[in-house]
């Protein structure tokens, strides 16, 4: 059982729940239904972070844009840290929230610099599990769901990012009691992320919030978590 996610959140991993291993079959079934598709994410850690900033509350197509548009009008690091916020804003607009973005790009552009030099992405390889979530949260608008991103996609960590899918899955499955706050849901599911396969369960997740439980009209009939889920369980069972 892996408990890197819970060593890092500072919480006990829960040795005797079913959920374990339960995750560890819904993420052998959502490879099995949707394999383990690219969601654009980058192997450079300094580009996923910029990446995972763009991405949140930000429909897929939007985000991959705003982030290629940025990128193209600023490629390294130091142009970015040297821009006017006008310039990014104007990069980043169809994505939302531009001028809060832009103030925050910039300034997350800045601190790696500083914080990471010479090499901000070699840095960031170097440091090992705790110290990189600590110099992720450490930086303007990156907490620790995109820091846990960043560190699954980018430096190969077996972390669980909790994102907006994730969370919902889990609350429809019986794993997570609904409404808590985003932290305390990621601390919970740190209890019971399955050993070795974050990474395939969280893109499996993603890619079943977006296309069969959605979160409206989820399509449970279609659902191959069906059978495991106290939502599907009940929908299926109506005459
Ligand atoms: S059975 Fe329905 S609610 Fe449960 S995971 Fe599948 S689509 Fe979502």
């Amino acid at each position: 059982m892996s408990d890197l996610s819970a060593r890092i959140l500072g919480v006990r991993r829960n040795r005797r729940s079913p959920w374990p291993a339960r995750w560890a079959e819904i993420a052998t079934r959502l490879v099995a239904a949707h394999g383990v598709p690219s969601l654009g994410n980058f192997r450079d850690p300094v580009k996923e972070i910029f990446y995972i900033l763009l991405s949140a509350k930000t429909a897929d197509a939007q985000y991959r844009r705003t982030n290629r548009a940025l990128h193209l009008a600023y490629p390294t690091l130091e142009a970015l840290a040297g821009a006017k916020p006008k310039g990014v804003r104007a990069c980043i607009e169809s994505g939302g929230l531009a001028p809060t973005r832009a103030r925050r790009i910039i300034a997350l552009a800045k601190t790696l610099l500083k914080a990471g030099a010479p090499h901000p992405a070699r840095y960031l390889r170097s440091l090992d599990a705790a110290a990189a979530f600590r110099f992720l949260t450490g930086l303007p608008g990156i907490g620790p769901k995109s820091a846990f991103c960043v560190m699954m996609y980018s430096l190969n960590r077996d972390v669980f990012p909790a994102d907006v899918n994730v969370i919902r899955i889990a609350e429809r499955l019986g794993a997570l009691r609904c409404g808590l706050d985003h932290a305390k849901a990621q601390k919970t599911l740190a209890k019971t992320a399955p050993d070795g396969r974050s990474k395939e369960l969280h893109i499996g997740l993603v890619v079943h919030g977006r296309t069969v439980c959605t979160p409206r009209n989820p399509k449970c009939g279609d659902c191959c978590l069906a059978d495991l889920c106290a939502v599907g369980r009940r929908v299926t069972a109506k005459p």
